[in-house]
């Protein structure tokens, strides 16, 4: 089976320029520069779920952005089946905008509170000029509601989101999203607003369209359980940057970068005989200090002189498991 790459990050980055208040002082009059991502480089394979992990402001939820076009890059680029997507306008633009779909955290910011659930996917389907009849439009709304579990579709297609339980309201807003039978899915904490007993659910829900649509996912989210139960690949991010990149086992069951290390041993086990040694992270995520050298090393506990000065880049350390950290330069 060949492998092809279906999305290509390039020195992917973006910096925020704010210049009023504390950030003009701060920036010494001429503001303050935030690298919300900070020249990133990863490839998607076609069929695969790439996950992005990382605590709250790691600049996972930028990136998904960028690559679905809702903000554009400062620098860098994005390869989208071979055509650079800065060069995208007109109809191009719209073909992608349909081959590129987006699940959020909260279904509402794909579904219209105010529409039903049939119009809210009917209006998709008419955007893009799929169907020629409203007989038509309406028979695949009915396919694609019965594809994402909402069955008997005619139970559905009249109620309105805040009518459906959360998890009823995300297959709803996936439904949204395949009904444009997309290739690429930007999947942006898609469980975390679900009851536990419902996420599996829409995780095998995700993982069945992957191998019946062939649709290929970006997942992320600040959840290891959650992506060592769905992601192929994981990177581990920490301020706009990768630190960990491999096949999830590897990073899962061998971390090499303290950061990940850290960020494992907060998950629960569930066997209530297994005891792991919680590693505490010490400080708080700071933009201020850590301007110079590894970003992590106000927090690492194994940063030594050289973290400070100089900032260390993704390496492969071992096959196919990439780590940016000075411990395992050579
Ligand atoms: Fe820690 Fe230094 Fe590695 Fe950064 S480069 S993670 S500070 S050991």
């Amino acid at each position: 089976m060949s492998i092809e790459i279906i999305v290509k990050a390039n020195n992917l980055s973006k910096h925020y320029m704010i210049k009023k208040g504390i950030w003009s002082f701060l920036g010494g009059g001429k503001g303050f520069t935030i690298k919300a991502v900070d020249q990133i480089n990863f490839e998607i394979m076609r069929g695969e779920i790439f996950g992005l992990a990382g605590e709250s402001g790691s600049g996972k939820t930028t990136t998904g952005r960028m690559l679905a076009l809702l903000e554009k890059p400062t620098y860098g680029s994005i390869i989208f089946e071979g055509t650079d997507l800065a060069s995208l306008k007109g109809k191009e633009l719209k073909h992608f905008r349909r081959k590129v779909q987006m699940i959020f955290q909260d279904p509402y910011e794909s579904l219209d509170p105010r529409l039903k659930i049939y119009d809210s996917i009917y209006e998709a389907l008419a955007i893009h000029s799929i169907g020629s009849s409203k007989q038509e439009r309406t028979k695949i709304i009915k396919e694609t509601l019965e594809n994402v579990g909402l069955s008997p579709p005619e139970e559905f297609l009249n109620r309105y989101p805040h009518e459906l339980s959360g998890g009823q309201r995300q297959r709803a807003s996936i439904a949204r999203a395949i009904v444009l039978k997309p290739k690429f899915i930007i999947a942006d904490e898609p469980v975390s607003m679900i009851d536990t007993s419902v996420c599996a659910g829409i995780l095998n829900l995700m993982m069945k369209l992957r191998s019946t649509m062939n649709v290929t996912y970006i997942f992320i989210t600040h959840d290891l359980a959650i992506a060592r139960y769905i992601c192929d690949r994981l990177a581990i991010m920490y301020q706009g940057k990768i630190r960990e990149l491999g096949h999830t086992e590897d990073v899962i069951n061998k971390p090499l970068h303290p950061y990940t290390k850290i960020l494992l041993s907060s998950v629960p086990i569930p066997d209530p005989g297994f005891k792991r040694q919680r590693i505490r992270i010490p400080g708080e995520w700071d933009i201020f200090y850590n301007q110079m050298g590894c970003k992590f090393h106000g927090r690492c506990p194994n940063a030594n002189e050289k973290c400070t000065k100089e900032e260390p880049e993704l390496r492969e350390i071992l096959p196919e498991h990439w780590v940016a950290c000075h411990l395992y330069a050579f």
